[in-house]
């Protein structure tokens, strides 16, 4: 990972899953992170417990109370993480909560398209409007001129699911709120990336590959976030923008 060396991470819903499987592979580097900001719903519930562990073990974990879909949440999570940062930006900011309705088109409802969207899609774009201050800090701290995970971006966790030319998966399930909240998370990759890119802010849309998680099987989570750590530590002003899947891979939209 000798490409990719960051000051300081954001990864929400880092207390289960990839999320996890991110915060562990962050400590893992031969030069972790200063800090690792873990944003988690429910920092001191059952579910959190790996991470509370983890965190009493290394100074750098600071769990972060966050909600994604709470605007007073998100809000609250960036003045604590500007507030640990002190003058510092923040380089590296990986939209990764994400939920799951695995319905069939015909059992779809408003509420679970409000909530799947509002949680995949409006998360990841509020998430970016409020860290917006730091990541463009962490740019204007960095040397050079071009783009890249070390000096600034946002790293979109999406899914080949939300692909509409590749269609993967549909015979298996249809998660029709699903895909379509994919599908705009990767529209919003694109508008960030244009809009973000003065700033020095590389943008892309990753998928982490079909992993076993509490959302689905069978790559692992060792495998799949050290491919995505792989590819993070490659990208420039070449891939802002684009849809890559974990092991480097454009995916078609
Ligand atoms: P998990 O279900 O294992 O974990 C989801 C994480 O997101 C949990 O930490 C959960 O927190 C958090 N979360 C959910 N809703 C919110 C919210 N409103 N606010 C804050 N945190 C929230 O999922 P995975 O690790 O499998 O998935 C991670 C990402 O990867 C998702 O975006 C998913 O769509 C994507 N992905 C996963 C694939 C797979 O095969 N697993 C395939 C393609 C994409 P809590 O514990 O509180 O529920």
């Amino acid at each position: 990972m000798a490409g990719l060396s960051v000051h300081s991470v954001l990864v929400t819903g880092a207390n289960r899953g990839i999320g996890l499987g991110l915060v562990q592979h962050f400590l893992r580097m031969p030069k972790p992170p200063q800090w690792i900001f873990a944003g988690c719903r429910d920092p001191k519930g059952q579910r959190a417990q790996e991470l509370q562990n983890l965190a009493s073990k290394h100074p750098n974990i600071i769990n972060i109370p966050l909600e994604v879909s709470d605007p007073a949440s998100i809000k609250a999570a960036a003045a604590k993480v500007g507030e640990h940062l002190g003058g510092s930006g923040l380089n590296l900011l990986i939209n990764n909560a994400g939920i799951a309705k695995l319905k069939s088109l015909d059992m779809e409802t408003l509420e679970d398209m409000s909530e799947v969207y509002t949680t995949n899609t409006i998360g990841p774009l509020l998430m970016a409007q409020a860290f917006l201050p730091l990541l463009k800090k962490a740019a204007q701290g960095s040397p050079g001129s071009g783009l890249s995970c070390s000096k600034a971006a946002i790293i979109n966790i999406s899914s080949i699911a939300g692909s509409i030319s590749s269609f993967f998966g549909w015979d298996m399930v249809q998660a029709t709120s699903y895909r379509c909240s994919k599908a705009a998370l990767n529209m919003l990759s694109k508008c960030q990336s244009l809009a973000y890119k003065e700033h020095g802010i590389l943008c892309v849309a990753l998928h982490p590959g079909w992993v076993q998680t509490d959302l689905g099987p069978p790559t692992t989570v060792d495998d799949s976030v050290q491919g995505m750590l792989k590819v993070l530590s490659t990208l420039s002003e070449k891939e802002t923008g684009t849809f890559l899947d974990w092991e480097g891979n454009v995916i078609p939209w």
